[in-house]
This record gives C-alpha cells, sequence and structure tokens, in this order.
C-alpha cells in the first residue's frame, strides 16, 4: 500500500524536510513508509498559516462550522477500510479494533459539531438593571494536538473537534510511532480555509518546538505523565493554556457480593479491560484488587478465558489481541513481569511470544501472590498484564486504589447499591465504571485526578478546554457614577 507521508502545512502538501521517520508494522517489524518530519522552517510555517487560517476560520458562522464538522465525520465514516488498514499497519491494534476507533472519532466530531452551536456563553444579572452582561466564549487562536500511538485517531479527534467547534485553528502532531493515519486525513480538511487545520510529523523535538512557539495559544496533550510534565513547565512560562491527558494505574475492584455466572462475567470483563490493545489503553486495567471470599474462583474464571485468547495477526478478524506497538514498549512491560516474578510473585499465564517469530507479540499476562510493593502494582505498565490480588473488602481495596499517584479511571464489579454508591463516591479517578469497564461517552468528560492530567477532555467540559472566557459589561447609557471622584465632598 502507498502511504500519504506528506505533511499539511498552510494548504499545501509538502514533504516533510526534517530527520525521517522509519514506520514500522508491529506485527512484522518491517519498515512500511519512511516519513519526513517537520523542520523547523517548517514548525514555524504552520504556526504561521495558522493564525490566518483561524480569522478565516472563526469567521464562519457556526451552524455553517458545525455542517463543516458533520462532512468531516462522513468522510472519515467513508474511508474507514482504508484508514483502519493503516492505523493497523503502522499500530497493531487488531483491525476490529481500529474499524470501531473510526467510529467514535467520527461520533466525537458529530457531538462537538452540535455542541459549539449550543454553548456560546450565557447572560448574567447585570449590577444595574439597564445594563447588559454576558459571559461569551471564544476560540483561543492557535492550538496545538500532541497525541501517542494507541488511538492516534480517536485522542486527536477528542482535541480537534471541539478545538475546531470552538473556532481554533490547529497543529496535528502524531505520535512518530503512528504518522501515517493522521496524514492519510489530509484530505478531509481541503473545505476549510488553509492554515486552520495542519498536519505535521516528528518525535519530541517538534511537538517541544510547537510548545515553545509563542504563536501557540493553547496545547492539548495525551501521552505519558513524563512529558506531560515537561510540556507543563513550559507552558507556563508563557502561561498557555493547558489540557492534559497522563498516564494511569486504573484498579479493577471484585467485591465479594459478586458470585456465580456474575463472577464469570467479572472474570471476562476484567481481562477485557486488561488486555484490550494488548494492554496499550490509558484506561487499561492494571491492578485487579478481588474480595479474599471470591478470589480462587476469580483467578480460575480468569484464567480459563484468557487460556481461549488469540494472540496473533493483528487483520485477521479473529484475532483478539495484536502485538504491542514496539520493541521498547514490550521490553519494558516484560522488565516489570520478571521484576515481579524476581520478587516473588507467580507467573500464571503468558509472558511468551505467543508462538509468533516475528513482530513485538506478548502472550497476554497473570500474575498471583504479588508483594504488595512490587513494582507492577504501582507504576504505569502499559501491556497486556493482570495482576491479581485477595483483598479483605471494599474498604481495603478502595485504599489500595487509592493509593497511586495516578487517578485515571477505575473499575467495579458489585450487585450491591450501597457498595456501588460508595465506591463511585470514594475513589479517587476522573472516571468510575459501575459494572461496565472502560465505556466512553462523548456526553461526559474524560481525564484523570492527581498525575494522571489536568482539565478534561469530551463533554461540554472538553470544549470549554479550548475557549476563553470573557465578560462583556454593556451600559448603554454614558451617566457618571455616584461611586466615583470625589468622595466624601
Ligand atoms: P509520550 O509521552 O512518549 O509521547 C506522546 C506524544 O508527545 C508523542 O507525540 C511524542 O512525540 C510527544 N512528545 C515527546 N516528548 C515531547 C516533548 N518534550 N514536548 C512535546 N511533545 C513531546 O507517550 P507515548 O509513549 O506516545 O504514549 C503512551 C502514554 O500515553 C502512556 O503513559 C499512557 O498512559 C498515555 N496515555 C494517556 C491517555 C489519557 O487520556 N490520559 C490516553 C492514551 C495514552
Amino acid at each position: 500500500m502507498a502511504h500519504a507521508t506528506r505533511l499539511l502545512i498552510d494548504g499545501a502538501l509538502v514533504e516533510g524536510a526534517g530527520p525521517p521517520l522509519a514506520v514500522e508494522n508491529p506485527a512484522t517489524e518491517e519498515t512500511i513508509a519512511t516519513v519526513g518530519s517537520a523542520s523547523a522552517e517548517q514548525v514555524e510555517a504552520a504556526t504561521r498559516a495558522a493564525r490566518d487560517g483561524q480569522r478565516a476560520w472563526a469567521a464562519i458562522a457556526a451552524a455553517e462550522r458545525a455542517e463543516l464538522l458533520h462532512e468531516l465525520a462522513r468522510g472519515l465514516r467513508d474511508g474507514t477500510d482504508e484508514i483502519a488498514a493503516i492505523m493497523t499497519a503502522e499500530g497493531g491494534k487488531p483491525l476490529v479494533e481500529n474499524r470501531d476507533e473510526i467510529g467514535w472519532t467520527a461520533a466525537a466530531f458529530d457531538f462537538y459539531a452540535e455542541l459549539a452551536r449550543l454553548q456560546t456563553g450565557r447572560v448574567i444579572p447585570p449590577v444595574e438593571v439597564h445594563q447588559l452582561a454576558m459571559v461569551v466564549k471564544e476560540p483561543l487562536g492557535t492550538v496545538v494536538a500532541i497525541v501517542p500511538w494507541n488511538y492516534p485517531l480517536l485522542l486527536l479527534a477528542w482535541k480537534l473537534a471541539p478545538a475546531l467547534a470552538a473556532g481554533n485553528a490547529v497543529i496535528c502532531k502524531p505520535s512518530e510511532l503512528t504518522p501515517l493515519s493522521t496524514l492519510a486525513l489530509a484530505p478531509l480538511f481541503d473545505a476549510l480555509p488553509a492554515g486552520t487545520v495542519q498536519l505535521l510529523a516528528g518525535a519530541g523535538d517538534v511537538g517541544a518546538a510547537l510548545v515553545d512557539d509563542p504563536r501557540v495559544d493553547g496545547i492539548a496533550f495525551t501521552g505519558s505523565t513524563a512529558t506531560g510534565t515537561a510540556i507543563a513547565h513550559r507552558a507556563v512560562e508563557r502561561m498557555a493554556r493547558l489540557n492534559l491527558e497522563m498516564g494511569g494505574k486504573d484498579a479493577l475492584i471484585v467485591c465479594g457480593d459478586v458470585d456465580g455466572e456474575a463472577l464469570q462475567i467479572a472474570a471476562e470483563g476484567a481481562a477485557w479491560a486488561a488486555y484490550l490493545n494488548a494492554g496499550q489503553v490509558c484506561t487499561s486495567t492494571e491492578r485487579i484488587y478481588v474480595d479474599r471470599r471470591r478470589y480462587e474462583p476469580f483467578v480460575e474464571a480468569f484464567l480459563a478465558h484468557a487460556r481461549t485468547l488469540r494472540v496473533g495477526d493483528p487483520t485477521d478478524p479473529a484475532t483478539d489481541l495484536g502485538p504491542m506497538v514496539s520493541a521498547a514498549q514490550r521490553a519494558k512491560a516484560v522488565a516489570q513481569i520478571d521484576a515481579a516474578v524476581a520478587g516473588g510473585a507467580t507467573l500464571l499465564h503468558g509472558g511468551d511470544r505467543a508462538g509468533q517469530e516475528r513482530g513485538h507479540y506478548l502472550a497476554p499476562v497473570i500474575l498471583t501472590d504479588l508483594p504488595e510493593a512490587a513494582t507492577i502494582l504501582t507504576e504505569e505498565t502499559f501491556g497486556p498484564v493482570a495482576p491479581i490480588v485477595p483483598v479483605d473488602g471494599l474498604d481495603a481495596a478502595i485504599a489500595l486504589a487509592n493509593a497511586s499517584p495516578y487517578g485515571l479511571g477505575a473499575n467495579v464489579y458489585t450487585t450491591d447499591l450501597e457498595s456501588a454508591l460508595r465506591a463511585g463516591r470514594e475513589l479517587k479517578a476522573g472516571t468510575v465504571w459501575i459494572n461496565d469497564p472502560l465505556t466512553d461517552n462523548d456526553a461526559g468528560p474524560f481525564g484523570g485526578f492527581k498525575r494522571s492530567g489536568l482539565g478534561r477532555e469530551l463533554g461540554p467540559e472538553g470544549l470549554e478546554a479550548f475557549q476563553e472566557t470573557k465578560h462583556i459589561h454593556l451600559d448603554p447609557r454614558i451617566e457618571r457614577k455616584e461611586w466615583w471622584y470625589p468622595y466624601g465632598r
């Protein structure tokens, strides 16, 4: 397949003049394309063009902008076959999951197309009755969207769709591992004024150059906590607006009331939450706490289910888990697994190459008998690993879940209403899923407590992240106010 490898700058497709990026297929370890990164001059050209593009875009009425965003969503859906194939080739995620991702990506454009023409601000009670006081929402100006490789289009859309809907220009910087699916979107932006959306490629240096450019008003980032923290330090120097979605160490709790068929379902739900996209989801379940009374049957059911999972060619519709994205990500997960085993944990299942000769495959792992301080229970793994730990009741489970510097998501299985409400109240996480792990909803905010992030994506909050708030105070009369000078005379 011939891939689109050119950047979109100021409405034109151009070869990246910076260092080339070799894009690898993680299932075959072959280089499938070479993409030139954006040079320093091209980064500057993009930020310059964004200024004009933004003015032209914001001058289009909200209802018309909404129609153009719906058109984008339609274009995405129409391109599902082609784009999903590219995503699978560069990222290794199973084709079926990439097709879903495109559907969710299109849905985000549809959602924000409508939300943005509804939410313009509000009228508030004025100081004097004859006045008009308004709170209005304005675009930030130029926004940079820096995203990782695990959901390259969805995580871009959670920024691009609301930022555009709010009237911003957006410069997109995909991960150096997965630039192809983003660059393939270029034709979708033909109907927008030149410079409104620009697609760059490059590694961290291109991201850093965009973060430091004084013409960039807002930075929306998804990625690791280390990179996000570094970006925050730089951005705060010039008070660029920030929205950060970072790492996690999500817990899944199985309460003692869950038994029989429900326990079997909880085991299957937990396996999906831990292994989806080979565990490379920001909200992957990375710690499973099971009430001691249900521990043994839960582990048994989990193991039996894990044994049925198919690891292999991500283009095969019957594949459950594809390869991990890169040798480095696999090595990081394997190092954590090895350290856990060296520390006394039992490797109950997986950890091998699942019979594959090439590709960054890691057969889904189950770990038990973990020491409480095991690194695999505290640091983000981002791989197909399920550490299962027995706990003495819900209090202990919530305490363990909350004893983390991260707070992105948390999951609970329970049939007890009081336990569900208490978990919802006490878990320190941006999303708490009860009996339905990892289900996203465009209308609800997504983001993290603590070191998992700053700000929210999705929902009305995700639109406000790309808006400035202005208070306009209008007095139709020109008259002296009694509280002016002179005082007391
Ligand atoms: P990463 O932090 O290495 O890279 C993310 C992006 O930042 C890439 O585009 C990269 O090129 C860019 N970048 C790197 N250094 C930069 C710098 N100094 N300045 C500006 N940009 C820079 O993360 P990754 O390995 O691509 O993704 C995995 C991480 O993403 C995991 O930690 C995961 O938890 C996190 N993640 C979070 C969410 C969420 O919504 N909270 C979603 C998905 C992934």
